[in-house]
């Protein structure tokens, strides 16, 4: 049994959109808007398939998937409880996925709706590229990744690892993005863009609902996590509220995305100083969330602000020394996913010792030297 009809529709323009989606964007020349769920999925815990670990116990509440998915074990992460004065802390650790990230969750997801496409691409930088490499590996397909010149060199080689073509474009995030999409305009050829396909943050509400599940059916207080397109984030609040709308729980947590104090075009959204051709960014060691344009940025401000949460910047030099602190506690993650530490150490004042946090750990330390 799953939620049926799936059913998506435009968040600009409302068109519905039967699923799966034959593009990540909306069908409609003139408007080309991000897809979302029609109506909200609603979490029912009797459709939890028990005897399943990871992901795919939530199956029934996700989109119509195979009977037999293509799967690498994604999903399941621990929730560790971390000592600290000020409140409950636990870090969720994304970087136990197969491929490192969170990203495996989205990209376990996508690969499971290509229908006969035999090529599939996707512009990226190093997470997600390495993730869909893997699963196309897995699926038996081949995987096309467009990356920046200056991709990290680490995640280049992972990437290349599992057989996938890398193709490098000069110039900046958009330039890649547009190569992609170009790119996609072929037979058999499905974009699988961690961007723009809804479902890969409909996969990310299954973090949302293990954490529930790990905290013994509760929500935390507030969730800390880095925003980069903000496939996360905004997958992380449709579970929250998708609990919500279940009575799972009675309200969500604060939701407080974390950018790169060289690269946070989320703030500077939040306080209306965002213009998409004149914004600015610095190189940061976070290369995760070094996006300057995302384009999604109005979606990503709406789940901070409706959860009465916050946009946090990291400085630069408080990266990597949060890097090491957590290595310190044996959590070895790569530095985008250090800036939820960061972040809590600038706002765990605002906390009372009986409130919950949870900081999700995104990328495994090997990813980067
Ligand atoms: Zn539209």
């Amino acid at each position: 049994m799953a939620i049926a009809p799936f059913k998506l529709r435009c968040r600009y323009c409302n068109q519905p959109v039967d699923w799966p989606p034959a593009g990540p964007r909306c069908p409609r020349p003139s408007c080309r808007g991000p897809l979302q769920p029609k109506r909200n999925i609603i979490f029912d815990v009797g459709l939890i398939e028990p005897a399943l670990h990871g992901m795919w116990r939530y199956r029934h509440m996700l989109p119509p998937l195979p009977v037999h998915p293509v799967t690498l074990g994604e999903g399941g992460s621990p929730l560790l409880a971390v000592p600290d004065s000020r409140a409950r802390v636990y870090f969720k650790n994304e970087s136990l996925n197969p491929t490192g990230s969170f990203k495996d969750r989205g990209a376990a997801l996508l690969i499971n709706t290509i229908g006969d496409a035999r090529v599939v691409i996707d512009d990226s930088s190093g997470n997600a590229g390495a993730a869909l490499a893997a699963y196309a590996a897995r699926a038996g397909v081949a995987a096309r990744i467009y990356a920046p010149k200056d991709a990290p060199a680490a995640k280049i080689q992972q990437i290349l690892h599992y057989g996938a073509q890398v193709i490098l474009v000069p110039g900046n995030r958009d330039k890649v993005r547009v190569a992609a999409e170009q790119g996609s305009q072929q037979d058999n050829v499905f974009y699988a863009s961690h961007v723009h396909h809804p479902g890969y943050s409909l996969a990310m509400q299954t973090i949302a609902w293990e954490i529930w599940e790990q905290l013994g059916r509760r929500a935390p207080d507030a969730v800390i996590m880095p925003a980069g397109n903000g496939s996360l984030l905004r997958g992380v609040r449709w579970g929250f509220r998708s609990l919500q709308k279940g009575k799972a729980i009675p309200k969500l947590p604060r939701l407080y995305a974390v950018q790169a104090a060289h690269c946070a075009p989320l703030l500077a959204f939040s306080q209306g100083a965002y213009r998409v051709n004149e914004f600015e960014a610095l190189p940061t060691v976070a290369d995760g969330v070094a996006i300057p344009n995302p384009p999604l940025l109005d979606a990503m401000w709406a789940a901070v602000r409706k959860t009465q949460g916050a946009v946090i910047v990291a400085p630069e030099e408080d990266i990597l020394p949060a890097r090491d602190a957590l290595t310190a506690m044996g959590f070895f993650v790569e530095p985008t996913a250090a800036l939820s530490y960061v972040a809590w150490l600038q706002i765990r004042h605002t906390f009372d010792p009986d409130q919950t946090v949870v900081l999700i750990l995104t990328g495994h330390g090997f990813k980067t030297n």
